[in-house]
């Protein structure tokens, strides 16, 4: 044993070698008992070896980040821009570039920050978490929690959260892929080892911390917590991995690459045109072509584009849905089919016992939910009757079964359940008949169990009665789907006796099953088996396979439960619908429950569709299965593992898919997909792993939700794209007509007043933007493609020949305007003094006022925009408002006047400029009705 675990073991008072000790050997070393730590010791425990976390590799110190801002190419270009504005003895010039990098580079860290707060934020919402042994009681605590010397429990998908030496096992098997590379799940017992010659990896008594239960059930006694395990000496290097950009966020760098080099190409244009066409000096056509330049520049939009996706995040969070990639919003508005399983996510997971079949009759049972409250009432009869033969089968269906009930609480007014809902259920009824399944579990304890798996359908527990021995006299109870269970039978129950089981009892049996299913029942066949000394099982417990003990059973009934859909999932699977988003079911239950409940809620609209099994699924080519994708399809009775076919040949075609999963058998699935979706409630460690999305609800609704933020937040990156983009119109031509004309019109829009309006008016209405509401019938429209460049030639064309034209021409008119009503609209325009600065302020101020209609425009792509209702965007009014008390501040403060060349505005003119968002947004209505108009006219042609 190394160095390290010697430390550890030190720590709690023992350094013998752990892997040599006996099960008691285990306890004493590590200060503890099969009943756990007390309270007291735990505590005592923390305090001295420290939460159960790995230190947080710090990332860049906050200083770096800030600075980056401050030393990208833009930032340099404009501090460069300053020393020149120094240089050419314009002070204040250089002074105001300097004061815009700071302000836009303090700009951009604020953002970027934001999105990380509200990224580490969501880690903090998917604790992990263990169960263990305290007092001697079972408890679910926080993985932080965890202290050497706790009992751990551990059972199938269970992430394990610290080193840890087993002291039960039960067919364990451990994926260590983290720890050691090897995907292969290795097997884990407790038994003592006294190699020499293993790596700690290779002890077959130890579990560690990072890897996961793969299959089987286990107990372990921890022994190093943190930093002090094999994951916390290796978790450097997993923790340097970078966080990966998505697409969009790539998308967006190319995009401001491509838009600074043609900005600069501009500003050089520029600067030449200056020199030669208006003969204006070096210096100063040089800060007119950084003016240029800074203008074009759109340096706020990573930033602005990362953020949108943080609060898109955010917003999903208090929608049920949790991301872990930022990656993942953008996908989300692309799917285009989500595979759901069933039970939980479409439905309640809520199970009620409805009926009972037996070989002789059938039973209805009464009452719902978890309260023992009801009865059992044979067909045709009045009274509640349990005969021997139903008491059997209440007693398997007690006694397989690892669920409990707990009774109403402060945390609930009703009976609630531990476990699985369908166990429970069981439960319930053999109450409802009058067994008591603790009472029997005492009579006949619990040996041994094979738990449920969803690829075999079906789980045993084996029970040793008092007085009986190992080969005489005892029981295996197995429960699980009706075909699964039948197909095992040789006999059935009647009348207190075992008759051979026959085709004709097959028949009935699947009939049954059949009349249930049709009522979207889930259907559950419980079946016995007595070992006897012909049985030839293998003494030793731990050989026992499901081949061995599955077999030749005695059918005892049909236990048929509802288990009613979630109200919210209909409507959820109508907007899907509307959004061209297929929803095919992938479910373990029975084909014809499946697609009752299918229909219920409207997945399947038709009489024709097809349902494919397990089986069948697994001998179709992938042709096949294309084809019948391409029609209403259900898929059921599949193991976890079949998913990965359906999601692959999805993708083949074309489809993104979002997939859901809770087991350990789910996650190639979830991996593959385009969205892996976990259950948050009922999920293994190991799905929300492999997951990109886990809801915290289970439910299907969420992903819905989740897949429209998802589309909200690629069309508001748009919309402010559009928003920052326009601008550039109205600022450019003031110089193209300056220049044109040879300086008979003065200068419209001086550089400062184009920061003012790109860093000063501009931001917080494009931030508000950035965050915006769903806009109504973002669910009609089908999925965007996920190929469509976010920049498209109509994203292009609106910004900069129709919003960028208008507040162009608005603008130059405003100045035109100013002259005018002063009286001195005459060529060649008056260049300096008091009707110039006016005159400039004039157009500042109307392009301003245009981007107030502008930003209402761009809420909507098509829709009026009044529809989206005009305050219901609080940062919109606080931009507005900012935008014009920055323009006031601009013209009434006199220190201000000469640096940005404006002057104060007359009454009328506030009036006029009042006017202008209204004439933007009649203007663009008009285009929206007329496109709207131009679509219906196509839509009827298509249908004629
Ligand atoms: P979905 O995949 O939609 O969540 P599911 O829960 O029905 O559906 P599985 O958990 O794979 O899918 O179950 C498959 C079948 O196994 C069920 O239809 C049921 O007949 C049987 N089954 C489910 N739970 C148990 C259990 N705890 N014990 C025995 N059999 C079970």
């Amino acid at each position: 044993m190394g160095m390290q675990n010697d430390t550890q073991l030190n720590a709690t008072g023992n350094n013998k070698q752990l892997q040599r000790l006996s099960v008691a050997g285990v306890y004493e070393a590590l200060g503890t008992s099969d009943q756990g730590l007390s309270l007291e010791e735990v505590q005592k425990r923390l305090n001295e070896h420290g939460k159960n976390i790995l230190r947080e590799e710090k990332g860049q110190p906050l200083i770096v980040k800030l600075l980056a801002n401050f030393t990208h190419l833009m930032a340099i270009l404009l501090w460069a821009g300053g020393v020149v504005g120094f240089i050419a003895k314009m002070p204040e010039l250089g002074i105001a570039i300097w004061l815009v990098n700071v302000i836009n580079g303090l700009f951009s860290f604020f953002q970027e920050f934001r999105a990380e707060k509200a990224t580490a934020a969501l880690k903090q919402l998917l604790p992990t978490y263990a169960r263990v042994v305290r007092d001697g009681e079972e408890k679910r605590i926080p993985a932080e929690d965890l202290v050497p010397g706790d009992i751990i429990l551990l059972c199938e998908g269970d992430r394990i959260s610290a080193d840890a030496r087993l002291v039960q096992d039960s067919d364990l098997r451990v994926d260590q892929s983290t720890l050691t590379g090897e995907s292969h799940p290795v097997h884990k017992a407790r038994n003592e080892i006294y190699r020499d010659d293993l790596t700690r990896a290779e002890f077959s008594n130890m579990v560690f911390a990072g890897t996961n239960v793969a299959a089987g059930t286990g107990m372990a006694v921890i022994y190093a917590t943190g930093m002090n395990t094999e994951f916390g000496k290796i978790a450097g290097l997993t923790q340097s991995l970078k966080n990966e950009e998505s697409p969009l966020q790539k998308e967006m760098r190319r995009i401001t690459k491509v838009v600074s080099a043609m900005a600069v190409s501009i500003g050089i244009v520029f600067f030449i045109a200056a020199v030669a066409l208006a003969g204006t000096d070096l210096a100063e056509s040089f800060i007119f072509a950084m003016g240029m330049i800074v203008a074009f520049v759109p340096e706020g939009l990573l930033p602005t584009v990362t953020l949108s996706l943080a609060m898109g995040v955010q917003r999903m969070a208090k929608r049920g849905a949790l991301i872990k990639r930022l990656s993942a919003v953008e996908t989300l508005g692309c799917t285009t089919v989500i595979c759901t399983d069933k039970t939980g996510t479409l439905t309640q997971n809520q199970m009620t016992v409805s009926d009972v079949w037996m070989p002789r009759r059938g039973y209805q049972v009464t009452g719902t939910g978890y309260a023992a409250e009801g009865s059992i009432v044979a067909e045709g009869s009045k009274d509640a009757s349990v005969d021997a033969d139903l008491a059997s089968l209440l007693t398997g269906a007690g006694l397989c079964n690892n669920a409990r009930l707990i009774p109403p609480n402060g945390e609930s007014p009703r009976w609630t359940v531990l476990g699985d809902p369908t166990e429970a259920a069981l439960l319930v009824l053999a109450q409802k008949g009058g067994i008591d399944p603790a009472e029997q579990a005492s009579l006949a304890p619990h040996i041994r169990e094979l738990p449920f798996d969803s690829s075999r359908k079906r789980m045993c527990t084996i029970h040793q009665p008092q007085g009986a021995s190992f080969d005489n006299g005892t029981i295996v109870y197995v429960k699980g789907a009706p075909k699964e269970v039948l197909d095992l039978c040789a006999s059935y129950v009647k009348d207190g006796k075992e008759l051979e089981m026959d085709e004709a009892l097959r028949d009935s049996a699947m009939r049954a099953n059949d009349r249930y299913a049709h009522k979207g029942l889930r259907v559950l066949a419980v079946a016995r088996r007595r070992l006897t000394k012909g049985s030839a099982l293998p003494s030793s417990l731990s050989a026992y396979t499901a081949e061995l003990v599955e077999k030749e059973l005695t059918f005892l009934g049909l236990v048929a439960m509802a288990d009613p859909p979630r109200p919210e999932v209909a409507e959820a699977v109508v907007k899907c619908h509307h959004a061209g988003i297929r929803i095919i079911m992938i479910t373990g239950d029975y084909g014809l429950t499946a697609l009752s409940i299918a229909h219920r809620i409207g997945i399947i609209k038709t009489d024709g569709a097809r349902v494919i099994n397990g089986v069948e699924l697994e001998k179709m080519s992938e042709q096949e299965l294309k084809e019948a994708l391409s029609g209403e399809v259900v898929f059921a009775r599949v193991a976890p593992e079949q998913k990965l076919q359906v999601v692959s040949v999805l993708q083949s075609m074309g489809h993104v898919v979002a997939v859901t999963g809770d087991g350990v058998n789910d996650s190639p699935a979830l991996k593959k997909a385009d969205i892996g979706v976990a259950m948050g409630m009922t999920g293994t460690d190991v799905a929300k792993e492999a997951a990109d999305m886990i809801l915290t609800d289970d439910n299907f609704a969420s992903i819905v939700n989740a897949v429209e933020e998802g589309r909200t937040v690629y069309n508001n990156i748009r919309k402010f794209i559009v928003y920052i983009f326009n601008s550039n119109v109205p600022e450019a031509l003031p110089f193209i007509l300056y220049l044109f004309s040879r300086g008979a019109i003065p200068l419209p829009l001086t550089i400062m007043q184009v920061l003012s309006i790109d860093l000063g008016t501009d931001m917080v209405p494009a931030i508000a933007l950035g965050a915006d509401l769903p806009e109504k019938g973002i669910m009609d429209n089908p999925p965007r493609s996920q190929k469509a460049p976010l920049l498209n030639g109509s994203v292009m064309k609106r910004a900069f020949l129709w919003y960028g034209l208008i507040e162009a021409v608005i603008g130059m008119i405003g100045f035109a305007l100013l002259y005018h009503l002063h009286g001195q609209f005459h060529l060649p325009l008056q260049g300096t003094g008091e009707i110039y600065r006016m005159a400039t302020t004039m157009t500042l101020a109307a392009i301003v006022f245009s981007q107030i209609g502008v930003v209402f425009a761009c809420r909507t792509t098509r829709l009026p925009a009044v529809h989206r209702g005009m305050f219901n965007n609080k940062i919109i009014l606080v931009g507005i408002a900012v935008e014009i008390s920055l323009l006031s501040i601009l013209m009434y403060f006199p220190p201000l006047h000469e640096l940005f060349n404006t002057a104060p505005l007359e009454l009328r003119e506030w009036a006029i400029l009042a006017v202008i968002p209204f004439v933007v947004l009649l203007l663009d209505e008009t285009r929206k009705a007329l496109q709207r108009s131009r679509r219906n006219i196509r839509a009827c042609g298509e249908k004629l």
